[in-house]
């Protein structure tokens, strides 16, 4: 019996039909600039999503590091969310690499920074202080993706302060399809987007940075510095093509199965606090209980992330279907029932 694996989308693994299509991949050395394939993923996501130009980059880590890189020099900061992905799970590398400073603010519930006090984070320019150069959001945030007229006020404000915004869009393409929408009614607020392949839509790896011409141009050069400069790459945008065309619009799959699981998981004894954002279920169960639910689920051959903390994040994703789905639910019904 095959893992079900829900600690994250990234889990997934090529179909055999991207495989082949990496198999075919035309191929060249995209430091040159002459992969075919890699020059087609790039243009294909940059025009979809309303920019000049795209780079692929070997993660969303990479992605996000050098656009802020190319947005801000040594002594610039950007605004960021205290727990963003851009601030908290990078390894601090505008910092240690970018000699960029981050002000960190607190998020609110929805993921959304409050616009008032991303405006009293700005300095005012004077030696004091860092330059403030850029606002980086996230959407999805925990699944949720962030309000169209949220993204369209902290538009309007980097406009009054002089600010770039960055969208560190790992999980863009949820947030699209479970907003109805089409991705450039997200992106078109933005100056620069990172897009991960690797996570729901299933390409082994991969992250597309897409902005301006000017701003790729520097990122490209930032990339060849932190050592994301690949060769045949083609055979990895190859999957990411693969995706684009055909793991989208399953994402409302992936939704719609996570709906039915924490609408399962909210008739459990024991199981608390079901919450569920596009393909991520959230639930809490009480600590002392958490070894016998780990013990039961490794033997039903499901894995979740569990730590020592009462909430548990259960993604869904491509490698997941109905059947698994139930698999996970049998399992919190036995627990709850031992
Ligand atoms: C996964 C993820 C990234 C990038 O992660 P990599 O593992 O480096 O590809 C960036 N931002 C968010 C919000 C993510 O979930």
């Amino acid at each position: 019996m095959d893992w079900i694996d829900l600690r994250s989308d990234t889990v997934t693994r090529p179909t055999s039909a991207m495989r082949a299509a990496m198999l075919d991949a035309q191929v060249g050395d995209d430091v040159y600039g002459d992969d075919p394939t890699v020059n087609a993923l790039q243009a294909r996501l940059a025009d979809e999503l309303g920019f000049a130009a795209g780079l692929f980059l070997p993660s969303g880590t990479q992605s996000n590091l050098v656009a802020l890189m190319a947005h801000c020099a040594r002594g610039d900061e950007y605004i960021v969310g205290m727990d963003a992905h851009t601030y908290k799970y990078e390894g601090g590398g505008a910092a240690v690499l970018g000699s960029i400073q981050p002000q960190p603010i607190p998020q609110a519930d929805d993921g959304t920074l409050p616009l008032d006090a991303v405006e009293r984070a700005i300095k005012p320019d004077d030696p004091h202080f860092a330059r403030t150069r850029l606002l980086c959001l996230e959407d999805t945030w925990h699944g949720r993706p962030l309000p169209l007229d949220y993204l369209a006020a902290a538009r309007a404000l980097c406009d009054r302060h002089g600010l770039a915004l960055h969208l560190d869009g790992a999980r863009l393409y949820n947030a699209a399809v479970a907003g109805k929408v089409p991705a450039r009614d997200i992106t078109r607020h933005f100056d620069s987007v990172s897009v991960c392949l690797s996570k729901g839509l299933g390409a082994p790896v991969g992250s597309v940075l897409v902005g301006s011409g000017a701003l790729v141009e520097v990122a490209r050069r930032w990339r060849k510095v932190v050592g994301g400069g690949m060769r045949q790459a083609g055979i990895l945008a190859a999957a990411g093509l693969h995706a684009l065309d055909h793991h989208v619009a399953r994402l409302a799959d992936d939704h719609a199965r996570a709906a039915r699981l924490a609408d399962a998981l909210r008739g459990v004894a024991g199981v608390t606090a079901v919450a569920q954002h596009t393909n991520m279920v959230f639930v809490e169960v009480a600590r002392e209980r958490l070894p016998a639910l780990r013990a039961g689920m490794e033997s039903r051959r499901v894995r979740l992330s569990i730590g020592d903390a009462p909430q548990l994040r259960l993604v869904l994703h491509l490698d997941v279907d109905d059947a698994g789905a139930q698999r996970v639910v049998d399992g919190f019904r036995a627990w709850a029932a031992g």
